[in-house]
């Protein structure tokens, strides 16, 4: 960036030291250039006069042009108010100050022009204008109209003169310096496709629009701009994460692949199963390192994928490992694997924090001989301890819950980095995929295994309970399971758990024995005994399960019909789509049931009116990111990445999509940045390459 606009702040006339200082504390305005970024929030209409006459209907401020026809200080009290008469050729009014008189008296001249905007209030008969901003021209011709912008401002920035109206004229005194000094970062092609103004028009028509359409145009030329970079950046960073890393060329579809395709699968694929595991074929088959991201609503058959890709590890000579967040979880993919992979000679094993140290010690051995092929586990299996022979793929299950570092930590496991591919039952709407994921590449598997039928979601009430619960016990005699979910919040825990207790309680009471059987699982069991309940229920031996959310992700149960959600109020958009995935696994209808108390919050009401109407995670998805903004739902440690400083990635989503395929378009045409037209892009992006730390890269 040029000099004018990297000037510290201080420097512009009438700041200095002191007024510098605050600007910086209050606002983060610390240049030139972070003062012409500190945007208008808002304008005020002030493009056209409003007559004297109209003020009775109006009930608003008004902008006037007139005359002065006298005026006099009059005492009141123990001070003293200024009262001035003005006139326009429709009538007349006054305007007054209680203060600041003194600075306006002198300019005061019976007959003189004014131009004064305010909200008139009526006195007695008249109406009057108590401290109206007000303007002296030089004669009838004189004032300019236009949009007033608004700034955000606040006590302290006040104190020192830093109004909306002070921050506007130090802007005003700042606009006409930049002229010539604006490095154009668009290139012009684009900025003629996307009829996108320069950005010192843009600059200047932001602080001082000549219309309402103009300063919009300005905000989305510059919202793109920052949109169109951020996307280049991650796509350059894409690209050169490709040509450094080298990876393991996993090239050959062999015996173990076409066994269990032809031999062993138990259903055909779906279409969208075959298209990603296509998609990672070639990824992994290319010689280049595989950093993959496969999004797939809950039940879509992801485990599945993973196995296969494992399988062609295999073939080419390699082991493969899967990492799941929660033992359960780990659990149940080991079971399914083997389940999967049982008329075929291949070692499957489970390594978690449960694991028993003999047991331990012979896996270490096994992997290490490369005995074993597959290794299920959880966060056991990043301790330094575990090394394989030849580790080709690590599969990472439900990827929120897996910090940054712990997932580099499986790019040690061997000489050269294993591919890694992450799986996310979470959808994650595409304007965040493209910004927080932009680097990486994503499978995304859209479709459902057929025979399913939709889930079907209602809303509840305490009132209803009874029903509830015969509805419930008609299901279980028609042989289904069911789960009973309530919310597990860290700041009230012992609350909740008493709340699940008196729950288990009274439901064991509704559902006594021998008839009926009840498991519980929840955060505080010991997890051999969460183990054995999880598995009496996947066995069938009891036919109600309550629990906290530690069943939110995974677990697979096809005989579980219902999903009662308790407290459904107090869960999250993607909370509630995660568990209501718990069931809908088998071929019977399913219901998921939300039960919340008579007294729901505005955002509340539209989760649960979202659940109702759609089962459509990614639509889900863009709800949330609505409600919640995408900090929440990233989470903290990708934050770096919402440093933006215009756009708001859960409203500007079709600026994301634009920025995104321009930003494609532009690397296809000319990767080099030759063309004259890409200069200005390519000096800015060497130095935002080198800047800016690598926050989103999975591994
Ligand atoms: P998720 O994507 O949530 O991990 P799973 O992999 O657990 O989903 O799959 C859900 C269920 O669907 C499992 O019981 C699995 O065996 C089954 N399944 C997977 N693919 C298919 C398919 N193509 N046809 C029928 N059932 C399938
Ligand atoms: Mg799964």
């Amino acid at each position: 960036m040029n000099n004018v606009l990297n000037t510290p702040i201080e420097y512009l006339k009438g700041v200095g030291p002191k007024r510098g200082d605050i600007l910086r504390k209050e606002a983060g305005i610390y240049t030139f250039e972070d003062l012409i970024y500190y945007f208008p929030f808002r304008y005020i209409d002030k493009s056209s006069y409003n007559k004297v006459t109209e003020i009775p209907d109006l009930d608003a401020a008004v902008q006037l042009k007139g005359q002065i026809t006298g005026y006099k200080e009059v005492k009141f009290g123990r001070g003293k108010r200024l009262e001035v008469g003005f006139e326009d050729d429709t009538g007349s009014i006054d305007l007054i100050w209680f203060k600041g008189g003194k600075w306006i008296t002198p300019k005061l001249q019976v007959g003189g022009w004014v131009k004064v905007y305010g909200k008139p209030k009526k006195y007695g008969s008249r109406y009057n204008i108590a401290h109206p901003e007000i303007e002296f021209l030089q004669g009838e011709k004189e004032g300019k109209l236009g949009l007033q912008p608004v700034y955000h401002s606040g006590e302290k920035l006040q104190d020192l003169g830093f109004t909306s109206k002070g921050i506007e004229r130090i802007i005003e005194q700042l606009l006409p310096q930049l002229k010539g000094q604006v490095v154009d970062n668009l290139p012009n092609w684009i900025k003629a496709d996307l009829n996108l103004l320069n950005r010192e028009t843009a600059l200047i028509e932001i602080h001082q629009p000549s219309s309402l359409e103009l300063a919009n145009r300005a905000r989305l030329r510059l919202k793109f701009e920052e949109l169109f970079i951020l996307q280049l950046e991650l796509l350059l960073r894409k690209e050169i994460a490709k040509k450094k890393i080298k990876g393991l060329r996993l090239e050959t579809v062999g015996k173990y692949f076409n066994e269990f395709y032809s031999e062993h699968l138990p259903f055909e694929l779906t279409g969208s199963q075959k298209r990603v595991i296509k998609e990672i074929r070639a990824d992994i088959g290319s010689g280049i390192h595989m950093n993959r991201l496969l999004q797939g609503d809950v039940g879509s058959g992801k485990t599945l994928v993973a196995l296969m890709i494992m399988l062609i590890a295999i073939d080419n000579g390699y082991q493969a490992c899967m990492m799941a967040p929660t033992e359960i979880l780990a659990n149940q993919h080991y079971t399914s694997i083997k389940e999967f992979l049982q008329d075929m000679d291949l070692k499957v094993e489970l390594l978690t924090g449960s694991t028993k140290q003999a047991k331990r010690k012979e896996l270490h051995k096994e992997l290490k001989s490369g005995e074993i092929n597959i290794l299920v586990g959880t966060h056991a299996l990043l301790e330094d301890i575990v090394q394989y022979k030849d580790l080709g793929i690590a599969i990472i299950d439900e990827q929120h819950r897996f910090g940054v570092a712990q997932r580099s930590k499986l790019w040690k496991k061997n000489a050269l980095p294993p591919h890694i591919l992450v799986m996310t039952a979470t959808p994650i709407p595409r304007t965040l995929a493209l910004t927080f994921y932009g680097d990486l590449d994503i499978s995304v598997i859209d479709e459902m295994p057929p025979g399913r039928k939709a889930i079907q979601t209602t809303h509840r009430f305490e009132s209803a309970r009874l029903n509830v619960f015969q509805f419930v016990e008609n299901e279980i005699s028609k042989g289904r399971q069911v789960y009973i979910v309530y919310p597990l919040i860290q700041e009230s825990e012992k609350m909740d758990y008493q709340n699940l207790m008196d729950g288990y309680e009274a439901i064991s009471r509704r559902f006594p024995l021998p008839k009926f059987r009840v498991s519980i699982v929840h955060g505080k069991m010991k997890p051999e005994d969460k183990d054995y309940e999880m598995q009496q229920f996947v066995n069938g031996n009891t036919q109600i399960m309550v629990a906290t959310t530690v069943i939110e992700v995974g677990v697979n149960v096809p005989n579980a019909s219902i999903m009662i959600i308790e407290s459904a109020e107090k869960f999250g958009l993607s909370q509630l789509h995660q568990l209501r995935g718990r069931v809908g696994r088998g071929a019977e209808q399913s219901y998921c049931i939300l039960m919340t108390g008579s007294k729901l919050g505005e955002d509340a009401k539209k989760r649960i009116s979202t659940m109702v109407e759609t089962n459509d995670g990614f639509k889900i998805s863009e709800v949330d990111l609505r409600l919640r903004g995408p900090g929440d739902i990233m989470g903290t440690q990708q934050s770096g990445i919402l440093n933006l400083r215009l756009s708001d990635l859960s409203r500007d989503a079709q600026i994301v999509k634009l920025a995104r395929s321009k930003a494609e378009e532009l690397i296809e045409k000319d990767p080099g940045f030759k063309d004259k037209d890409h200069q200005n892009l390519a000096t800015l992006l060497k130095e935002v390459l080198k800047s800016r730390p690598n926050w989103s890269r999975i591994s």
